[in-house]
C-alpha cells in the first residue's frame, strides 16, 4: 500500500497521473491564503518540488485562512516561505520544497519559474498576475490564475498556445484601487478552500494533459454556486495575440 493509494484508486487520476505530480516541479507566486493551501494540497499529493515565494512575516490576522501557520509562527514573526516549508517538511519529506523570501517581480520572475512545469497564481497584486500572464505565455508555460474576495472567486488556467490568456478576458489591467481585495471586501477561509481545490485540480489536469482552455471557473462558496463561463482566444490580444509583453517588459 503506497501513501498515494487512495487518489491513485480515484477514476481519472491513476499512476500516470501520479508519475507526472511526483516528477514535476510546480512555481507558487506568494505564500499567502491560496499558497498555503496550495502548497499543503500540493505536498500531500506527493508533488516533486515546490518553490514558493514571498516576502511578507506571518501575522496573526493571517491565522484564519491561510493554512500552514500556527500562533508561534506569528509571534516570532517568522517570514512566511520559511514557516511554510518546515511545516511542509513534517508533511511529506519525499517533497523538495525551495523556499524564496521575495516578492517575485519582473527582475526576478525568469529566475524564480526557471525549470518549473507550471506556475499557480497565489498573490493578491493585480499588476504580479499580469507579469505572470506575460512571462508565462513568452516562454509557453501554463499557469492557473485564482482570485479571491469575500465570498466569490475566479480560477482560470491558461495553457499557452492553446486557449485565452488572462488579457483576452482583461485586456487592460483594473487600477488596484478598482479591484475587490482581501483589504477592502474581506475574505472567508471556505472561499480560499474552494478557490484553490478547483485551482489545484486544473494544476493536475494540465499535468495530465486533460485541462480544457478557456473555462472560467466563477465561484461563490456563501450561496453556493459554481459556474463555468467559457472563454475565446482573442486574436488581437496584446499578450498572445500581438505577443506584446507590457508587463514583463516594462513597457
Ligand atoms: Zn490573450
Amino acid at each position: 500500500m503506497t501513501r498515494y493509494a487512495k487518489q491513485l484508486n480515484v477514476e481519472g487520476f491513476g499512476e500516470e497521473t501520479q508519475k507526472r505530480l511526483s516528477s514535476a516541479t510546480v512555481a507558487i507566486v506568494g505564500c499567502g491564503g491560496l499558497g498555503t493551501w496550495q502548497a499543503e494540497l500540493l505536498t500531500r499529493m506527493g508533488v516533486g518540488t515546490l518553490r514558493i515565494a514571498d516576502g511578507d512575516a506571518v501575522s496573526l490576522d493571517n491565522l484564519h485562512r491561510q493554512i500552514l501557520f500556527d500562533e508561534r509562527d506569528a509571534e516570532e514573526g517568522l517570514p512566511k516561505v520559511v514557516a511554510a516549508a518546515a511545516r511542509l517538511k513534517t508533511v511529506n519529506r519525499n517533497v523538495r520544497v525551495q523556499p524564496v523570501a521575495e516578492r517575485v517581480t519582473r527582475e526576478n520572475i525568469a529566475a524564480f519559474v526557471g525549470d518549473a512545469q507550471m506556475v499557480l497564481d497565489a498573490t493578491d497584486h493585480t499588476a504580479t498576475r499580469f507579469l505572470i500572464n506575460d512571462f508565462c505565455v513568452s516562454r509557453g508555460v501554463p499557469w492557473v490564475y485564482a482570485g479571491v474576495s469575500g465570498a466569490e472567486g475566479m480560477v482560470f488556467p491558461v495553457v499557452p498556445p492553446d486557449g485565452p490568456c488572462l488579457r483576452c478576458v482583461y485586456p487592460e489591467r483594473p487600477a488596484e484601487e478598482e479591484t475587490a481585495t482581501c483589504a477592502v471586501n474581506g475574505i472567508l477561509p471556505m472561499t480560499v478552500a474552494l478557490a484553490v481545490s478547483l485551482q489545484v485540480t486544473q494544476a493536475v489536469r494540465i499535468l495530465n494533459r486533460t485541462a480544457v482552455p478557456g473555462t472560467l471557473l466563477r465561484l461563490n462558496v456563501w450561496e453556493p454556486r459554481v459556474r463555468a463561463v467559457e472563454v475565446r482566444r482573442v486574436p488581437g490580444c496584446p499578450c498572445c495575440g500581438e505577443r506584446r509583453f507590457d508587463f514583463l517588459n516594462g513597457t
